[in-house]
């Protein structure tokens, strides 16, 4: 239960460290990078730049690392890659997401109609590609936090009328540190003010140099508005997961993490859950976060009701006694019984942690746009 370094701080604020620490100094706190900051201190220089600090909770182990069995390798297949957006605000994330979804997702699933999950599946030369909905930064950041990984390809979306802004640097050092895969997706090409060279002169800063200049990164020139190059984009995607080989064991037990979450008043907690090992069943005792129950119904992102889904599917289910949070990890157990009282142990631990204020203040959400 940590807080934030100096150095973090710093980069948080998009600010150089040696500043952050001039401003301890006249704090009279004498602090080097690496020092960690009580949150006092944290909410003090925040404010000083106008940045409101969101506070959270966050219980360490939501992972299941105790009870996850080794691969067996021979059981391993090819899964989907699940894929994330990011880039500046307005440079066209959400329009890519949509132009992707609307091109693709309702091939073949005539009638369908879309929800809006926080994820969805698409279906391109016969391969499957998840996409995550949920605000890029969120899935980096918050679910990290909470040691969950869930990509394994960034698309950045650059602007070719505007180029390498705040929010491209945050996205690119998110990635980097994830050690995710990028491939840029050069968007708004339909514009007349459009200098896709600028774009990559300016990317190359960051080591990501397309291979005609020498470099291993893929640039995709697209319009998300016109529709144009979306194929191609997503053939991209598929020649990366062909590369690292994406591979989880469908015939197990199945875990994952928490997408998004909420509260519906017909249907009580409602999570959407990412499957990223085994198959997920209706009827299956599960573990939450902190929460559990048993799968009572699974909806799809077409709005389908369904009974199973295996790897790599993004799935809205009911059942769980409390709702849990974004980056919680989930796991199936064989019986109910086994499932009630690690989820009974698990909630008495976030009670005790809370009244102990294990509490860890997080600047994540500020910056979850998309
Ligand atoms: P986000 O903030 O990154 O999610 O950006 P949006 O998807 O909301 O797009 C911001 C604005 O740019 C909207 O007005 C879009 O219509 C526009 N836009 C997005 N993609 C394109 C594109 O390829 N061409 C043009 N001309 N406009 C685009
Ligand atoms: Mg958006």
């Amino acid at each position: 239960s940590g807080t934030l370094t100096v150095g973090e701080l710093a980069k948080k604020l998009h600010k150089e460290p040696s500043e952050i620490i001039k401003k301890l100094l006249f704090l009279g706190v004498m602090a080097t990078i690496n020092q960690e900051l009580d949150k006092d201190s944290i909410e003090l220089i925040a404010g000083d730049y106008g940045v409101e600090v969101e506070e959270e909770i966050i219980i360490d182990e939501t992972n299941f690392e105790e009870f996850v069995e080794e691969e067996n390798e021979a059981e391993l297949q090819e899964r989907p890659p699940v894929v994330t957006i990011m880039g500046h605000v307005d440079h066209g994330k959400t329009t890519l997401l949509d132009s992707i979804r609307n091109t693709k997702v309702t091939a073949g699933e005539a009638g369908g109609i879309t929800q809006h999950i926080g994820a969805y599946q698409v279906e391109t030369a016969g391969k499957r590609i998840t996409f995550l909905d949920t605000p890029g930064h969120a899935a980096f950041t918050t679910m990290r936090a909470r040691g969950a990984q869930v990509t394994d390809i960034t698309i950045l979306v650059v602007a070719a009328d505007d180029g390498v802004m705040p929010q491209t640097k945050e996205a690119i050092s998110h990635a980097k540190a994830a050690g995710v895969p990028i491939i840029v997706a050069v968007n708004k090409m339909d514009k007349e003010a459009a200098n896709p060279d600028r774009v990559m002169q300016e990317l190359t800063e960051f080591e990501l140099v397309p291979e005609a200049w020498g470099g291993d990164t893929i640039f995709v020139p697209v319009s998300a508005l016109q529709g144009e190059g979306i194929d191609e984009l997503l053939e991209m995607i598929l020649l990366v997961a062909e590369v690292e080989e994406y591979k989880a064991n469908p015939n197990s037990l199945a875990r994952g993490t928490v997408i998004e979450a909420q509260l519906d008043k017909g249907r009580g907690p409602v999570a959407t859950l990412l499957v990223q090992s085994g198959t997920l069943k209706v009827g299956d005792p599960i573990v939450v976060g902190n929460a559990f129950g048993r799968v009572r119904a699974m909806t799809n992102d077409l709005g389908r009701r369904v009974k199973s889904v295996g790897p790599a599917a993004p799935v809205e289910i009911t059942g769980l006694n409390d709702v849990p949070h974004a980056g919680d990890q989930f796991k199936v157990f064989e019986d109910e019984k086994t499932a009630r009282q690690i989820g009974e142990t698990r909630m008495i631990r976030q009670r005790d942690e809370e009244r102990n204020e294990t509490s860890k203040v997080s600047l994540d959400d500020l910056f979850n746009q998309i």
